[in-house]
């Protein structure tokens, strides 16, 4: 008999159940943290430029409300499914207690390639997919942030169709906006940073002394702005990768000519690192052994990218997951066993959602913080949660920073709902909302909320 495929939802599932047994977790709470509490599933049809139909299947869930209104990403990708959006959800839950900001986890998403629809018919689908969620959110409720392949064009586009429905100024509803339509200071680079501030607590932990050699999975935004950040604190970018392969430099590379290659001056990725002229005569192959090697192992690009066998071979004293859930669990199993630190995703990419609170309460008080107040508010947590999270590693003797997280979280959470209590209220919603349907005329189909 084949075993059924692992869902995601399944990885968060294992996670929780281990934390529930060292916890001695209240099995009402064990029950309730393994569904989430709402979970809204839709379809947006739109209009195509060419008059023609297309429908996409659009998600939001909000795993949990104890702590405070759910907050979370919105992903557009084709591998966007119910299981992905419920397991990302939970993580939420997990990074936004680690990095100590008052919410829940949420997480949205609509398989889509947007990629092959024109900036017109995006905006339409974004415009849906608020016609969809509209009636579950509210910046009291549930945030939808950026997440893969969404950013400040999709958040304005939400907002803007979000304030025409509810018929006021909303600028906490959606975070990851726009500096104009009252974004954040310091939103870009925060998830990066975040990171920066987890690897040099970890560095001083392992007392790794002098500047450490760095390899990059992945150079999209959050490992760009990594290698940029680690390269000004004079660190060595040894070797980074993209789908055409990896590079590397024995000597390390020289940033800025590396970002000004591979990037325009727009921010957009317009060549391939492979093409990169300055790098060692490698293959790809050998540089990749090569990058293994590396002090510092950053994943940045996508899920169970370290399997089994790249486990193996890292010889890195620590990764730093950028991206949510590079390694397997199997490659994670194996990384413990050999001794390989790992500062997991949740907490490693914390950064961004902790400056997404910062940008909820300036919306929330129609305010714009200085540059110097968000820098300080991300790096004090981030610093302050690589000990918090060591010392629960030490108090239940657990053996990674992974496990710490999960435990730390789940506590605080647990502790929460027991101080609601309430469990003999029904707890786990599903809502499946009719289709709804996006025209060119955009007014074709639009309703006003009641508030
Ligand atoms: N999508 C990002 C994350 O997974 C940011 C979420 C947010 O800003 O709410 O952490």
């Amino acid at each position: 008999m084949s075993a059924a495929k692992r869902t995601a939802y399944d990885k968060y599932l294992a996670l929780l159940e281990k934390s529930a047994s060292i916890l001695n977790l209240d099995p009402v709470i064990y029950q309730r943290l393994q569904i989430p509490e709402l979970l809204v599933r839709g379809e947006v049809t739109i209009e195509m430029d060419d008059g023609s139909f297309k429908s996409f299947k659009v998600f939001r869930c909000q795993h949990n409300h104890a702590r405070g209104p759910t907050q979370g990403g919105t992903r557009f990708d084709l591998a966007v499914c119910e299981s992905e959006v419920k397991f990302l959800a939970a993580m939420m839950s997990m990074k936004n207690t680690i990095v100590d900001i008052r919410h829940g986890g949420g997480k949205g998403g609509i398989c889509v390639d947007k990629f092959a629809l024109s900036m017109k018919e995006r905006e339409r689908l974004c415009r849906g997919y608020i016609r969809v969620i509209a009636p579950y959110i509210g910046p009291r409720v549930d945030g939808p942030a950026p997440d893969v392949n969404t950013g400040g064009a999709e958040m304005a586009w939400f907002l803007d169709e979000y304030e025409r429905m509810i018929g006021e100024h909303a600028p906490a509803q959606f975070t990851g906006k726009p500096l104009v339509l009252g974004g954040s200071l310091g939103r870009g680079d925060a998830t990066a940073l975040g990171a920066v501030y987890a690897s040099e607590e970890m560095i001083k932990k392992l007392q790794m002394r002098g500047p450490q050699t760095i390899a990059i999975q992945g150079f999209g935004n959050a490992g760009d702005f990594y290698a940029k950040l680690m390269s000004e604190r004079g660190h060595k970018i040894v070797s980074v990768s993209d789908r055409s392969g990896v590079i590397y430099k024995k000597a390390g590379f020289e940033y800025a000519d590396l970002h000004a290659f591979c990037y325009d001056t727009k921010g957009t990725k317009v060549r391939k690192v492979s093409d990169y002229p300055h790098k060692d005569n490698l293959t790809s192959e050998e540089a990749e052994l090569l990058s293994l090697k590396a002090d510092i192992f950053a994943p940045a690009a996508f899920e169970d990218k370290i399997d089994a066998e790249m486990a193996r071979k890292i010889t890195s004293k620590f990764i730093v997951e950028l991206a949510n859930g590079p390694c397997t669990e199997e490659a994670d199993e194996i990384l413990s066993a050999r001794g390989v630190e790992v500062i997991p995703d949740f907490y490693a990419s914390g950064g961004g959602v902790r400056v997404s609170s910062a940008e909820k309460v300036q919306g929330l008080e129609n305010q714009k913080w200085p540059a110097k107040r968000v820098a300080e508010w991300l790096e004090s947590r981030m610093r302050e949660a690589f000990h918090d999270l060591d010392k629960v590693r030490e108090q239940y003797k657990l053996k990674s920073f992974r496990e710490a997280g999960i435990v730390y979280a789940v506590r605080e959470i647990a502790e929460a709902m027991t101080w609601r209590g309430g469990f003999e209220y029904p707890y786990g919603k599903t809502i499946d909302v009719p289709t709804v349907t996006v025209y060119k005329d955009l007014n074709r189909g639009f309703y006003k909320l009641e508030q």
